[in-house]
């Protein structure tokens, strides 16, 4: 048996499909965020990260850092054990308070990704209710589908924020079966928002339980930054809120948030939270830092949208395909796997600019995308800068501008 053979022919066909992953070798400057440094093949070159979920950059603030390090100094770097065996430590407890108290929920558990929290806690909770039918957005992140097919039960796929689909699934499922609808606020691909009221209704005239992903969310919508749910004033309507630390928290981890005997269930029979050491005491800190600035200040959210906005209306005013969304993710439509590659490349070799593409399984064939990032600390001179380059980039590709009118759409 050649074993090689299997991952040299699985790699080869990765690159036959044009989706072979290259990793950009970065290394961040904490207080000059977006500024970076790309360790390109040619030695260091400084860039402009396009493309970054540290959506506030939170990773940097002072506060942050500060409660990293100071927990650090006074409680040492990791945990020390599962949170059964002798990992639990004080800053987790307090973290998990701090989550409770955003999404006014019970209860709150933290894990450590909010990929485990979908996984682990989808397929836990599924498997505890007898014959149950899921009910699943067909955008939904990879680590929702995860934790379905963990479930081992009855799924049903409705189209992407289509409420007459879901409406006619849950009609035609049987009154008696217990019902998980399981979907995210803020799609992270498009940035368009689910009808996270009309989704309530229909669970609640159906007797559906409901579980919402806010991880693109949680941090930057909402009056204390609780997200989507928070916003539109469902926050208690939802029954499992899910989310992460790594996004605009700017750390590490994932959570779930809700009543006290789901929290405890999962607890206790979740795998992927029982069987796994738990946060550091540092970054749990670091955490609750960054969620209580978030809950106080709304000067970042307001910058975020701000400088959301106005990314949008350069590129658009630039003749630029961006795909236009109510919220912070700013796409700009390429349509071809390799053409998105060399424009991302070309947008870091001669530009500076850092934007991974995206490309399939990602998104679907046909739709490749570079998705761009703007933070609260992109000024009107990088936004400029970018949309210079994109057109210079756009016009040595071939790449089709749209025609006519300049204004944003
Ligand atoms: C990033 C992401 C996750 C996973 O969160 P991590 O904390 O990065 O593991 C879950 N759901 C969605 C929609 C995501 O985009």
């Amino acid at each position: 048996m050649n074993y090689q053979a299997y991952f040299t022919d699985a790699l080869a066909r990765l690159h036959a499909e044009r989706r072979y992953r290259v990793f950009a070798d970065l290394e961040r400057i904490a207080g000059r965020f977006p500024h970076a440094v790309w360790h390109s093949p040619q030695g260091p070159r400084d860039v402009i990260i396009w493309c970054s979920n540290d959506y506030l950059g939170m990773g940097q603030h002072p506060k942050v850092i500060g409660a990293m390090v100071e927990t650090a100094t006074r409680m040492g770097t990791g945990a020390g054990g599962t949170r059964n065996i002798a990992g639990n430590n004080h800053p987790l407890v307090q973290l998990e308070r701090e989550l409770a108290d955003l999404h006014r929920k019970e209860a709150a558990l933290v894990f450590t990704s909010g990929y485990i929290s979908n996984e682990t806690g989808i397929s836990t909770l599924a498997r505890l209710m007898p014959n149950c039918l899921i009910l699943s957005d067909a955008w939904n992140h990879n680590s929702m589908i995860e934790g379905v097919r963990q479930a081992h039960c009855e799924k049903r796929i409705f189209r992407h924020n289509d409420m007459a689909h879901l409406q006619e699934l849950l009609a035609g499922a049987d009154p008696a079966q217990p019902k998980l609808v399981v979907f995210e606020s803020l799609y992270s691909m498009d940035g368009d928002v689910a009808p996270v009221h009309r989704i309530c209704d229909l669970a609640q005239r159906y007797g559906a339980m409901t579980y919402i992903d806010e991880v693109h969310a949680v941090g930057m919508y909402g009056a204390r930054g609780g997200g989507i749910a928070e916003r539109e004033g469902a926050m208690g309507r939802i029954d499992v809120i899910e989310g992460t630390l790594a996004k605009a928290f700017g750390c590490v981890g994932g959570y779930i948030a809700a009543g006290a005997a789901i929290i405890d269930t999962l607890r206790s029979y979740a795998p992927g939270f029982i069987f796994t050491t738990a946060l550091p005491p540092p970054v749990a800190a670091a955490a609750t830092a960054a969620i209580r600035h978030l809950k106080a200040s709304n000067w970042e959210r307001e910058r975020h949208q701000d400088r959301a906005a106005r990314t949008k209306s350069v590129l658009a005013a630039a003749r630029l395909p961006v795909m236009m969304s109510l919220t912070h993710i700013v796409p700009v439509f390429v349509g071809d796997p390799e053409l998105c590659k060399e424009a991302s490349d070309l947008l870091l070799a001669d530009h500076g600019i850092y934007i991974q593409p995206i490309n399939y399984p990602t998104v679907p064939k046909g739709t490749e995308r570079l998705r761009i990032t703007p933070s609260p600390y992109h000024d009107d001179a990088l936004i400029d800068a970018l949309a210079d380059a994109l057109v210079d980039v756009w016009q040595r590709l071939k790449l089709p501008l749209k025609a006519g009118a300049l204004a944003a759409e």
